[in-house]
């Protein structure tokens, strides 16, 4: 990780930051870190090489856009009015799996996630400088951002446990709901995470309240996230349940937890009864704090899949840059689905042409960025295939809470 001191900051807000980084420390983590070897390093390093190596090399060509607003040259996309993008053709119904809305921890003040504002300001937000940055469709999506945009997301991330995020004002229920408007999204599934913090650590409550104010239950699907640490964990896991939740996240380096641990295993046990399939982040994205990057290796989900192969698990971003050993997974274990979000264009055909499309899932990873980014990528490698895009759009996520509703009944 790049030093925090890159970011500049205020007196008021370095003491909070103080205070904010002790309360990390004393976040619960699980059992003792394994080793991340050289070899790990090495692997992440080379997929980083061989991305650039091999970008615009691929049936589509050269596959880069002036910012955001520049997917409008694709044949699906045209300018909106108001800014940001709509959709230029009809599709078969789209279900995001992967969406968050705004987050406030620890110190933050409290967000009004019912409020419509003008533009969402996104995590890594290619349209907010003149001009915008490049866009590549063809490497994995964090490689389009330099060092001056990674260093806007730290800061937007801490603010969202310290002093309160701008961009996180901007995450609401409305704004959502108006891009999957504007592209035709019928529904999208929201996973908060749980990060085993001392206070304030409620995203699954506050996320799930606004979707109850919002009256879009219909559209949005509210997510639910434990910690493994967590005593009342199965508990509260209930309760979400009864108020609507339909699928649990869990974040290996965001839970500093790896996904085979004893409490990790109690929380799929728990899913499995309640009928809920769990999408567990997966693959390094390279952004983690180095201290963390181990707990995202691919190796260590294994044990979650094995241990209980009548609950689906989607495995986050189809492993990010880890999406060779994340496909190698999903072949040997069929409770396996791979949520396509980042992945570059050609190693999302790769994934499509060796597992087939019945376990991919369309997922955005809004608002770290437009629910368009990650759809371009479907459209463009599904051209051709409409039984393939009809599935990876929308016909998989139905087939998913479904198979998670049998084995709740097919119960141990
Ligand atoms: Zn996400």
């Amino acid at each position: 990780m790049e030093p925090l001191g890159k970011i500049r900051f205020e007196r008021r807000e370095l003491l909070r930051l103080g205070v904010g980084l002790a309360a990390l420390g004393a976040a619960a983590g699980c059992g003792p870190e394994r080793p991340y070897s050289a070899a790990d390093a090495e692997s992440l390093a080379e997929q980083e090489r061989r991305e650039r190596e091999r970008s615009g090399g691929g049936p589509d060509g050269r596959l880069r856009f002036r910012g955001y607003r520049g997917l409008a040259e694709l044949p699906w996309f045209e300018p909106a009015p108001g800014g940001g993008l709509r959709l230029a053709v009809e599709l078969p119904p789209v279900f995001d799996v992967h969406v968050h809305l705004g987050m406030a921890l620890l110190f933050a003040p409290a967000l009004d996630l019912g409020r419509r504002t003008q533009r969402v300001h996104y995590l890594l937000d290619c349209d907010a400088a003149e001009p915008p940055c490049e866009i590549d469709l063809d490497v994995y999506v964090n490689s389009n951002f330099d060092a001056a945009a990674r260093s806007r997301l730290r800061r937007e991330l801490l603010a969202q446990g310290l002093w309160g995020s701008r961009a996180a004002a901007t995450h609401t229920v409305p704004n959502l709901l108006a891009e999957m408007d504007a592209l035709g999204i019928a529904r999208a599934a929201l996973l908060p995470i749980a990060f085993g913090l001392p206070f304030r650590d409620r995203l699954t409550e506050s996320w799930l309240i606004a979707v109850e104010r919002s009256g879009a239950g219909a559209r949005l699907w509210p997510g639910a996230s434990v910690h493994p640490r967590d005593p009342e964990k199965l508990v509260k896991l209930r309760g979400y349940a009864a108020r609507g939740a339909r699928i649990v996240k869990l974040h290996p380096a965001g839970q500093r937890c790896y996904a085979d641990e004893p409490g990790a295993l109690e929380i799929y046990a728990e899913c499995e009864r309640l009928g809920l399939p769990v999408l567990l982040h997966a693959g390094r994205a390279g952004l983690e704090p180095e201290s963390v990057l181990g707990y995202n290796l691919p190796r260590h989900l294994e044990g979650a899949l094995a241990a209980f192969p009548r609950l689906p698990f989607v495995l986050g971003h189809a492993g990010a840059r880890d999406a060779g050993a994340v496909l190698a997974l999903a072949r040997a274990h069929p409770n396996a689905w791979l949520d396509v979000h980042g992945q570059a264009a050609g190693v999302l055909r790769e994934i499509l042409d060796a597992l087939g499309p019945e376990r991919l899932l369309f997922g955005s990873d809004w608002p770290w960025y437009p629910q368009a980014l990650s759809l371009a990528k479907v459209l463009l490698v599904t051209e051709g295939r409409p039984e393939a895009r009809r599935a990876v759009l929308g016909g998989n996520a139905e087939r998913l809470f479904a198979a998670a509703e049998r084995s709740a009944s097919s119960g141990s």
